[in-house]
C-alpha cells in the first residue's frame, strides 16, 4: 500500500528539485503517493499564510513529510517556518548522514558518519535576558533535560542498529559544563548498557573537533547536544564536498507510530539561479532515500541512491555546482538511467 507524503516544494530552486525528486522515487519504485502543500513564501502568496493550518493538518495526519527549501526574510517579516515546524511536532532528533561520494569534490575520502543532534533544548531553547538595564551584559541559558537527553540518545543506538552502524561517540564538554553536559554524558553511559552489541565512547567537543578533520573515518554515529551539532553536521558536510549533496531528517517520535518525521534537503532556495533549471536536486534526492528507509522500503531507497551515485560519479551528468554540464532534468535522468 502506498504511503502518503506532504510534500512541501518549497521556494526558489524547491519546485524544481522536487519535481526531479518525485521522478526518480517513482523510478525507484517508491510507493509513495505525494500530496501537495504550501509553506514558506509561496504559501504567504496563496493563503497568506507561511504555514497554513492545512499544511499542518497534513503533516499531522500523513505524519511524513519531504520539504524543499523555504525563504526566510532577514530581520522583519514572518518567523522561520522550519524552526516553527520543528517545534509544533516536536521534531528532537536532527539526523544528517556524511558520505563521501565519488565525483563530488572533497579533501576526504573514506568519509561516512551520521550525526545525530538534539534539536529542541541546549542554548536554543530561547532562556536568553540583559543582566543589567544598559544592556551591557547578557544571559544565554543552555536547558538540558534527561527526557530530552535520552530520547535523542536512543534514538541514536536504535538508529545504529537498524543500519548496521557499529559505534556511537557522544559529543559534550563535560568537563567544563559539569551539570548539564553531565547530565548528557551520565544519561549516554547507561544508556550504551542496553546496547552491548554497538561500541560506546565519549568524546569532548574540542577534542572532536579535531579529530574530525585528522581522520574522519574514525567516526561511525555521533550524537550530542544541540548547539555542538548545530556546527558539527556543517563542519561534516564540509568534509565530503558542502551543504549541496546533503539530505537531513527531522524526527519526531522514537518508535512511536505518531511521531512525525520530515526529511528535507540542508541548503537553502538558491534565488541566484531559481527558474534556470539547472539547480542539483542531489540534497531532496538523497533526503527522499532516507523517507524510503525510515518507512521500509529499503530497495527503492538502494536503487534511488545507486542511480545518484553513479550520476555524480560521471563528469557528463553532473550539475553545474559540482563542476558539471548537464542541468536538472539531464542529471535526473541519468540518474534514473543508472537505476536499471
Ligand atoms: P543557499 O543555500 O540558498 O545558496 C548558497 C549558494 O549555494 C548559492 O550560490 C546557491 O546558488 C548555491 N546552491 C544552493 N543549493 C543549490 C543547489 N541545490 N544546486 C545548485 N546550487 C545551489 O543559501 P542562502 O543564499 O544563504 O539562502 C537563500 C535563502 O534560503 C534564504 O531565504 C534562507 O533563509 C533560505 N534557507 C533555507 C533553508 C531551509 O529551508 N532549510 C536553509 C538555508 C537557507
Amino acid at each position: 500500500m502506498k504511503r502518503t507524503v506532504s510534500l512541501i516544494e518549497g521556494d526558489g530552486i524547491g519546485p524544481e528539485i522536487a519535481e526531479a525528486t518525485v521522478r526518480a522515487v517513482e523510478a525507484a519504485g517508491g510507493e509513495l503517493a505525494w500530496e501537495r502543500v504550501d509553506a514558506g513564501a509561496a504559501a504567504v502568496d496563496r493563503h497568506k499564510d507561511p504555514l497554513p493550518a492545512v499544511t499542518i493538518e497534513s503533516i499531522k495526519n500523513n505524519r511524513l513529510a519531504l520539504k524543499g527549501p523555504l525563504a526566510t526574510p532577514s530581520g522583519g517579516g514572518y518567523r522561520s517556518v522550519n524552526v516553527t515546524l520543528r517545534q509544533h511536532f516536536d521534531l528532537y532528533a536532527n539526523v544528517r548522514p556524511v558520505r563521501t561520494i565519488a565525483g563530488v569534490p572533497s579533501r576526504y575520502t573514506g568519509v561516512d558518519l551520521v550525526i545525530v543532534r538534539e534539536n529542541t533544548e541546549d542554548l536554543y531553547a530561547g532562556v536568553e535576558h540583559y543582566v543589567d538595564p544598559r544592556r551591557t551584559a547578557a544571559e544565554s541559558i543552555a536547558i538540558i533535560t534527561k527526557f530530552g537527553s535520552e530520547r535523542v540518545i536512543v534514538y541514536a543506538f536504535e538508529y545504529a542498529r537498524r543500519h548496521g552502524r557499529k559505534k556511537v561517540t557522544l559529543v559534550h564538554k563535560a568537563n567544563i559544563l559539569k551539570m548539564s553536559n553531565g547530565l548528557f554524558l551520565d544519561c549516554g553511559k547507561e544508556i550504551a548498557q542496553r546496547y552491548p552489541d554497538i561500541a560506546f565512547e565519549d568524546m569532548i567537543v574540542d577534542a572532536t573537533a579535531m579529530k574530525l578533520v585528522i581522520a574522519p573515518e574514525r567516526f561511525d554515529v555521533i550524537v550530542t547536544m544541540n548547539l555542538f551539532g548545530d556546527i558539527l553536521s556543517d563542519l561534516t558536510a564540509g568534509l565530503v564536498g558542502g551543504l549541496g549533496v546533503a539530505p537531513a531528517a527531522n524526527i519526531g517520535a522514537v518508535e512511536d507510530a505518531a511521531g512525525v518525521a520530515m526529511f528535507e534537503a540542508v541548503h537553502g532556495t538558491a534565488p541566484d539561479i531559481a527558474g534556470k533549471g539547472i539547480a542539483n536536486p542531489t540534497g531532496l534526492m538523497l533526503s527522499a532515500a532516507m523517507l524510503l528507509d525510515h518507512v521500509e522500503q529499503r530497495a527503492a531507497a538502494e536503487r534511488l541512491r545507486k542511480g545518484i551515485y553513479a550520476a555524480l560519479g560521471d563528469a557528463a551528468t553532473r550539475t553545474g555546482d559540482l563542476g558539471g554540464k548537464a542541468n536538472t532534468a539531464q542529471y535526473t535522468d541519468a540518474v534514473i538511467r543508472a537505476m536499471a
